[in-house]
C-alpha cells in the first residue's frame, strides 16, 4: 500500500513503525473472511482491511481520532485472526495498538464510557480491588435487567452478569516464594500469578505449580510481579501498560540473576501474547530494551513448556471426549496450535476441535463488557460449535475464554492444565463430575 507520510511525521518512531506495517498491506482482503466482526456485522469498516484504511487516513493526516474511527476500532477484538490469514505478513497487532494509543490521546469519549474504562483500568489489574469489586457485584446482580435496557449502562449490566456467584478464596501458593521440585531437578521456572485469573480461578496456578513440582521442576513466584498490562494496553493506556511491563521485567530479571530461569510460565494465553511482545513495547527505552527482550524470549505458555519436557506415562488414561477451544491469543497471538492438543491426547483424552475454531469466542479482555452485544453473538456461535462436537468437557488455556464460554455452555469448561494434572496423578478438577472424566474407563 502506498503511503504519504512527511519526513517530520516519520521522525516519530511509532508513526515510522506503523508506516512500515501499512506498506506491507496489498489490499487483497483475504483477512476479511476470517475476521469475527466482519463475519458478524458484514461491514467493510469492521474488517481488518477497512480498519487499516481508517488508521492510515488518521495517521497520515495527523488527525485526532473521530467518532467513526473510534466506533470501528473499538469493535475490533484484537483477536489477530487477520494476522494468521494475511499472506503479506501485516503486523495488525502493532498497528491497532498504535491506533488505540492515538485514540486514547486525542479523543474525548462520552462521560459514562470514560468512567467505565477508568474503572476497569483501576480495578481489573489489581487482585485485591477486583476481589472487592466482585463482592460488591453480588449486590448489583438483581439490577442486571435494568442496566441492560439503558444503552450507556450496558457495560455495567454485562459486568454484573459475568461476575461469579461465589468467589474462591485467595491461594497461599501465589505468594512470593519457591516451590521445590520433587526428585531429580528437571528445571527452574518462574510463574506469572497474574491478576484477574488469580481471583476468578486460583486453582489454575496452584495446579500448574503442583504438576510442575511433581515433574521435578522448581517453581519460583517472584516478589514484585503483577498484571502483565494487557488489559490497559488494549484500552490504549500506554503509560500504564509500559509501567506494568517494566515492573514485571524487573521482577523476572531479579529471578534470572538469582538462580537462573529456564522459562517464565504463563497460564493465561492473553497475558502470554503481551509478555512475548515486551521486547517490542519497551524497544525505545534504553534502560529496559535488552532486559525486556530477554524476558520475552523466556516467556512460555504452560503447554509449550510441558511439551518440551520428557513426560512420564499418565497414571490414568480417561478416554473422555474433550472439545479443545484454542484461544485467539494462543493460536493467532502466539501461534501455539499443536502442543495443547498433543498433550491432551498423550494424557489419554480424545480431542475434538469445534468448527470455525479460528473465530473468537467474544471474550477478548474487556470486550465482553464494552461490546456486549457483538460479544454475545460470538459466544453463542462458539458454544453451538463446541456443543456440536459431542464432547463431555471443554478445555482451553485462557481464563477470559473459560468465563465467556461457561456463561452460556452446558458443559464444564476447564483450563487444559487441570485435565493434564488429573491424568498425571492430581485431583479431579473441581466442577467436573467423576462420571464425565471416567466416561470411557
Ligand atoms: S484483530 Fe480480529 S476483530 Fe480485529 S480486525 Fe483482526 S480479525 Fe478482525
Ligand atoms: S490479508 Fe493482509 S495484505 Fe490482504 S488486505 Fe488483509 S492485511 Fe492487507
Amino acid at each position: 500500500m502506498q503511503t504519504n507520510f512527511s519526513a517530520a511525521q516519520l521522525a516519530d518512531p511509532h508513526v515510522a513503525e506503523s508506516e512500515k506495517i501499512l506498506r506491507k498491506c496489498v489490499h487483497c482482503g483475504f483477512c476479511t473472511a476470517t475476521c469475527p466482526t466482519y463475519v458478524t456485522l458484514g461491514n467493510e469498516l469492521d474488517s481488518p482491511r477497512g480498519r487499516i484504511y481508517l488508521i492510515k487516513d488518521m495517521l497520515e493526516n495527523g488527525r485526532p481520532a473521530d467518532k467513526q474511527i473510534v466506533t470501528h476500532i473499538d469493535r475490533c477484538l484484537s483477536c489477530l485472526a487477520c494476522m494468521t490469514t494475511c499472506p503479506s505478513g501485516v503486523n495488525y497487532m502493532h498497528l491497532v495498538d498504535h491506533a488505540r494509543a492515538h485514540i486514547q490521546e486525542t479523543y474525548r469519549r462520552p462521560l459514562l464510557d470514560r468512567l467505565t474504562r477508568a474503572m476497569l483500568a483501576f480495578v481489573l489489574p489489581y487482585p485485591a480491588r477486583f476481589r472487592a469489586a466482585l463482592r460488591l457485584a453480588k449486590l448489583g446482580k438483581p439490577f442486571v435487567g435494568l442496566f441492560e435496557k439503558i444503552p450507556a449502562l450496558k457495560p455495567l449490566g454485562a459486568m454484573l452478569k459475568l461476575a461469579p456467584v461465589s468467589i474462591p478464596t485467595a491461594s497461599p501458593m501465589a505468594s512470593p516464594g519457591i516451590h521445590a521440585g520433587q526428585g531429580t531437578k528437571k528445571g527452574r521456572v518462574a510463574i506469572l500469578t497474574g491478576c484477574a485469573q488469580s481471583v476468578l480461578d486460583p486453582a489454575i496456578n496452584d495446579t500448574t505449580i503442583a504438576l510442575l513440582t511433581r515433574l521435578g521442576v522448581e517453581v519460583v513466584v517472584p516478589e514484585g510481579e503483577g498484571c502483565c498490562g494487557a488489559l490497559v494496553h488494549h484500552m490504549g493506556r500506554e503509560p500504564a501498560a509500559l509501567a506494568s511491563a517494566r515492573q514485571n521485567v524487573d521482577a523476572w530479571t531479579r529471578a534470572i540473576e538469582n538462580g537462573g530461569l529456564d522459562a517464565i510460565i504463563i497460564t493465561a494465553s492473553g497475558c502470554g501474547t503481551t509478555i512475548k511482545d515486551y521486547g517490542f513495547m519497551l524497544r525505545l527505552d534504553s534502560a529496559y530494551a535488552e532486559k525486556a527482550e530477554r524476558v520475552s524470549a523466556l516467556a512460555k505458555d504452560i503447554t509449550e513448556y510441558l511439551a518440551s519436557l520428557d513426560l512420564p506415562e499418565p497414571v490414568r488414561k480417561p478416554g473422555t471426549i474433550v472439545a479443545y477451544h484454542s484461544a485467539c491469543s494462543m493460536q493467532h497471538g502466539q501461534k501455539i496450535t499443536r502442543q495443547p492438543k498433543e498433550l491432551l491426547t498423550k494424557a489419554g483424552f480424545v480431542v475434538r476441535e469445534p468448527r470455525e475454531g479460528h473465530l473468537c469466542c467474544g471474550s477478548a479482555g474487556t470486550y465482553n463488557i464494552l461490546q456486549s452485544e457483538i460479544s454475545a453473538k460470538l459466544r453463542d456461535r462458539k458454544v453451538r460449535n463446541i456443543e456440536a462436537t459431542g464432547a463431555q468437557i471443554v478445555a482451553t488455556g485462557n481464563i477470559g475464554c473459560i468465563t465467556q464460554i461457561a456463561s452460556a455452555a452446558k458443559l464444564p469448561v476447564v483450563h487444559t492444565i487441570k485435565l493434564l494434572d488429573w491424568a498425571y496423578g492430581g485431583p479431579r478438577p473441581e466442577g467436573v463430575s467423576e462420571e464425565r472424566l471416567v466416561a470411557a474407563e
